[in-house]
């Protein structure tokens, strides 16, 4: 008879409390919430086990309140969560705290009516509407949508008499959602590759397998995940697709929208209210697909049968704060778990996952070539040693954009930096525009207002006339962001529309969605953006891209830099000349005998792995060694040196390496000084004991913040 339970309570704390289940009120389950005193208050949170007994049987609380009659996190969840606090060294109070949606959190009842999904009645003319204009508003919106469910409608503040009349005079009619999804075949035949890839994904959907999917951008990884999730589907099971950024890529949730009909999306964008609602949806079996980003990995399912990662290498699959955990690493965890397969799709693979293929944790399946006649862009380096540029362009870039433009095609400029020039600085003295609140230059702007700001802590400055140091009137910028090749770009093809692409530029996903379709109509112009351009969109007018500042990425310090910047330069490559037209890559470099570089011309992206995986191995960095980052900041710098100085004392052993403590690469952000210390070793049991012994250390009150990073994205 069990009287007990386990609560994590979403706090704060490292172990979960046991509690007296109450003699009325319902039955408390596994993965159901309970309000419970706490401390001096009380807390909502989560049942994690039942219990006979305890130890501490005498002096047990009571469950104040049961609130959930039914699972609200699956029992793959509840094990997700212990996994988590042991692996990122993590409170499980806060882990849960991390995966409930915040309407849970605050005791909000799972509303499961289930809900309808509505349609126009099948017609050959469409009905008139006199003196019925919101009638006849909506009659076209369901029209052009095809289906809305309630809650489609609820966001569209549709009115339910209006509803309602169009019900009664019979021109729309309902069905409910629940468990239903349809399937539209695609208007082509599966590639060789594309079939052997879904043979090897569903060959055995009842166990546990992740399947690489490498495919070159534009070869068709999306039909391939469609293909597989509908044999999934057609078992009665769910799937979880992943996806980086849902404002960035819309036509990814259009795409399974238009293929499958009813498809769930879970993203950050949505009310908390109407996320909880999807949530619980999904708990209920009732959305057979879901769409999310990095934390739609915890939403709840019913009978998941599939997990789906696209674009695994994406940064945006890691979170960097709080609980600093890897949705992409979570998916395989979850999806072991459940025994189901998982999918990790991508054109350039993270180096960790392609070093799991080598060791043969995960299969490989490849996709070389695109559909059709498309052809891959070919890669050239422009050594710009000795010649003048003008705004970084130098004069063969300028002559090559040209040559594209008077061939009536697109251009692609990729600048990864946003702003006009990188900063201001003095020619006599030396002096350079800097943030007085951290290390770094400023980044001037001129658009919409001429001044400086820091990319840091978002500080905006004046921009000075003069020198401040020694009062110089030559002050001036330098180094080119997006506004400034924007502007000497006009200046130079005076007719040619020209548009860019920064997060400047570019707040609503609408007007990019909108941009790039028009794009697809037009011809002779220029893009000019960072790294938005990489994110999954067909351009297939584009002829040359040209790419201005990738030094900075193979030179950089941290150890992931010319990881980051291959794949940009292979994904904005892969927008490029889908069609009938085949595109090339420009990209200038004062370093043009750069092996990585090289490797990256010569071979693609397979190629620069295969050398960056030397690099690696020689410095003794990820993959093949484990590694995790201690941090520490605050106001005094001293005082976060030796507090990390002490922890980094009580974990030294023999089978870990230690570099550090040191200043952060920016060494100080908003005022507060940062360290940090990289902790390495070949045995992953080896750095998880170690980091075992210090992880519930509480630094000295107020002063410093630390945090342990698992596997952490990058080392700034
Ligand atoms: P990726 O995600 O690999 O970059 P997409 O899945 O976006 O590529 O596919 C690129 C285009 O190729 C899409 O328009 C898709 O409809 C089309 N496509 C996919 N597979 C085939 C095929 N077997 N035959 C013809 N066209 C295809
Ligand atoms: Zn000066
Ligand atoms: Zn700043």
């Amino acid at each position: 008879m069990n009287q007990i339970v386990q609560v994590a309570v979403p706090r704060p704390v490292w172990q979960v409390y046991d509690y007296q289940i109450p003699k009325s009120d319902g039955k408390p389950v596994v993965g159901g919430r309970v309000r419970v005193p706490f401390g001096h208050s009380v807390a909502i949170g989560v049942v994690t086990s039942l219990q006979s007994k305890s130890e501490f049987a005498s002096k047990l609380k009571t469950v104040d309140r049961v609130l959930d009659q039914r699972e609200l996190l699956s029992p793959d969840l509840v094990r997700l969560a212990f996994w988590m606090a042991n692996y990122y060294h993590y409170p499980i109070g806060l882990v849960i705290d991390t995966m409930l949606p915040t309407e849970a959190l605050r005791g909000r009842k799972t509303n499961l009516v289930p809900q309808k999904r509505y349609s126009t009645e099948p017609h050959e003319e469409p009905p008139v509407f006199k003196n019925a204009n919101r009638q006849a508003e909506l009659w076209n919106l369901l029209e052009s949508n095809k289906t809305l469910t309630d809650s489609e409608l609820r966001e569209l503040r549709v009115e339910k008499t209006v509803l309602s009349a169009l019900l009664r005079k019979k021109l729309v009619r309902w069905e409910y959602v629940e468990k239903n999804y349809e399937y539209k075949p695609a208007e082509f035949n599966l590639s060789d590759e594309q079939r052997h890839a879904v043979d090897s994904i569903t060959g055995r959907l009842d166990s546990f397998g992740v399947h690489v999917l490498d495919g070159v951008t534009g070869s068709g990884k999306t039909e391939v995940y469609i293909q597989a999730i509908r044999q999934v589907l057609e078992q009665g099971k769910q799937v979880l697709v992943l996806v980086p950024e849902i404002s960035l890529t819309p036509q990814t949730s259009e795409t399974f929208r238009s293929r499958f009909g009813n498809v769930a999306v879970l993203h950050s964008m949505k009310t908390n209210v109407q996320r909880f609602d999807v949530w619980c949806r999904i708990g209920s079996g009732e959305h057979r697909i879901v769409i999310g980003t990095r934390s739609a990995i915890f939403a709840p399912f019913k009978d998941l049968g599939l997990i789906v990662v696209d674009e695994e290498h994406d940064t945006s699959y890691k979170q960097d704060d709080s609980l600093r955990y890897s949705a992409r690493d979570m998916a395989v965890v979850r999806a072991n778990l459940l025994q189901i397969p998982c999918v990790l799709g991508s054109a350039t693979p993270s180096l960790e996952t392609l070093h799991n293929v080598d060791r043969k944790q995960y299969s490989l399946c490849k996709l070389s070539h695109r559909p059709g006649t498309a052809e891959m862009p070919r890669f050239n380096v422009l050594d710009i040693r000795g010649h003048t540029l003008e705004a970084g362009l130098s004069p063969i870039l300028i002559a090559k954009i040209k040559e594209h433009l008077d061939a009536h095609a697109q251009v692609l400029i990729l600048i990864n930096r946003r702003g006009y020039a990188r900063t201001l600085f003095c020619p006599d003295c030396g002096w350079k525009a800097r943030c007085s609140d951290c290390e770094v230059n400023l980044t001037l702007h001129e658009f919409p207002r001429s001044e400086l700001r820091c990319h840091h802590c978002e500080r905006r400055y004046r921009v000075e006339e003069s020198c401040p140091n020694c009062d110089s009137a030559r002050v001036r910028s330098f180094g080119a962001a997006t506004q400034r090749i924007e502007e000497s770009i006009g200046s130079i093809f005076k007719e040619v529309p020209i548009y860019r692409v920064d997060s400047d530029s570019t707040r609503t996903s609408n007007k990019l969605e909108r941009l790039f379709k028009a794009l697809r109509t037009q011809t002779r112009c220029i893009l000019v953006g960072t790294q938005m351009l990489a994110k999954g969109h067909h351009l297939p007018n584009v002829t040359l891209v040209a790419v201005v500042d990738a030094d900075a990425g193979f030179l950089s310090s941290d150890f992931r830099a010319p990881e980051r910047v291959a794949q940009l330069i292979v994904q904005v490559a892969g927008r490029a000349g889908r069609a009938e037209r085949t595109g090339e890559v420009w990209i200038q470099s004062f370093d043009p005998f750069n092996p990585l570089l090289q490797a990256l011309i010569r071979n693609g992206y397979d190629g620069f792995v295969e050398s960056e995986q030397v690099e690696r191995r020689m410095a003794s960095m990820p993959p093949s060694t484990h590694l995790a980052l201690l941090r520490a900041e605050g106001s005094n710098a001293e005082i976060q040196e030796k507090f990390l100085r002490d922890l980094l004392g009580e974990i030294s052993s023999p089978h870990i390496e230690i570099f550090g403590p040191v200043p952060a690469p920016i060494e100080r952000v908003a005022k507060r000084w940062r360290y940090q210390a990289a902790v390495i070793s070949n045995s992953r049991t080896a750095l998880h004991t170690a980091l075992r012994t210090v992880e519930k250390t509480s630094p000295p009150q107020g002063q410093i913040r630390w945090s342990i990073d698992v596997d952490p994205s990058g080392i700034s």
